[in-house]
């Protein structure tokens, strides 16, 4: 394992998924602020991604408690307004004082039909309103076993980012997520985890350039727990996670953002 010798900001941030209401929310997330300090802030952004509904009653606790953890929202569509019910739009979403968005998660495009065209058009939505795609990409057990893992990162890499400013690459975080290792308790090996996100930070530099590609953030995401996080920041590329489960917790996932 190499040594980190960089510049980038850690990033930890917890996707809720479909869990907590806005009661549970808050609660949560104030037993998640007890425990952290501003030495914890100094050093990783601390990043909650809830469910829509949860939106505005943490957005107004976190302004009245002066508490420094970002927002991120699950999902947007990618029009400004108009006839498409059911979605949200990232306006409302930079409204609520949303700073990122998750974009392209493996359970959107398996489970909504979301294809690496909708979710170029989401990203460049996201960006449009000056809030931080966190761009999903990973592969199946499948494309792994068959040796195709490479090929299918990179490929949503280039259709994800198609059309993005090298500006705008610079500033986005891209998690890589293998499929196999999302929600199942598998998690990459640390070795496969910073090969693969080494790889990410390489295709970005052919899409965007060195400066882009070193400034760009990358997350792991699959399975992350207090006892694996430790060993996965101490990778090169690895610039922090997207946790699932355990940051519905908030002691575990409060030691998440302590690395452990
Ligand atoms: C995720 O949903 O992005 C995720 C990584 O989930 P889990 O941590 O539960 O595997």
């Amino acid at each position: 394992m190499t040594t980190k010798q960089n510049d980038r900001m850690p990033i930890i941030a917890g996707n809720w998924k479909m869990n907590h209401d806005h009661y549970q929310a808050i609660q949560v997330t104030q037993k998640l602020s007890y425990q952290l300090d501003k030495t914890d802030y100094e050093h990783v952004e601390v990043v909650i991604c809830p469910p829509f509904t949860d939106l505005r009653s943490l957005q107004t606790m976190l302004d009245a408690d002066r508490i420094p953890m970002a927002l991120g929202a699950q999902n947007c569509f990618h029009e400004d307004s108009g006839a498409y019910t059911g979605e949200v739009s990232p306006g409302m979403l930079a409204k609520l004082n949303v700073k990122y968005v998750i974009v392209g998660h493996s359970e959107r495009r398996e489970i909504f039909g979301e294809t690496d065209e909708t979710v170029n058009l989401k990203v460049k939505a996201v960006l449009k309103y000056a809030m931080v795609p966190i761009l999903c990409v990973g592969e199946t057990l499948a494309e792994r076993e068959a040796g195709g893992a490479e090929a299918k990162v990179a490929a949503q890499l280039v259709a994800g980012l198609a059309g993005v400013s090298k500006g705008n690459i610079a500033t986005l975080v891209v998690a890589y997520e293998p499929i196999w290792a999302i929600g199942t308790g598998r998690t990459a090996s640390t070795e496969d985890a910073q090969a693969m996100c080494a790889f990410i930070r390489k295709q970005v530099e052919e899409i965007a350039g060195v400066a882009a590609a070193q400034s760009l953030r990358i997350q792991y995401g699959g399975s992350v727990k207090p006892g694996n996080i430790g060993e996965l920041m101490a990778c090169a590329d690895i610039d922090g996670a997207l946790v699932g489960g355990a940051s519905l917790d908030p002691d575990d996932f409060a030691r998440i953002v302590r690395f452990g």
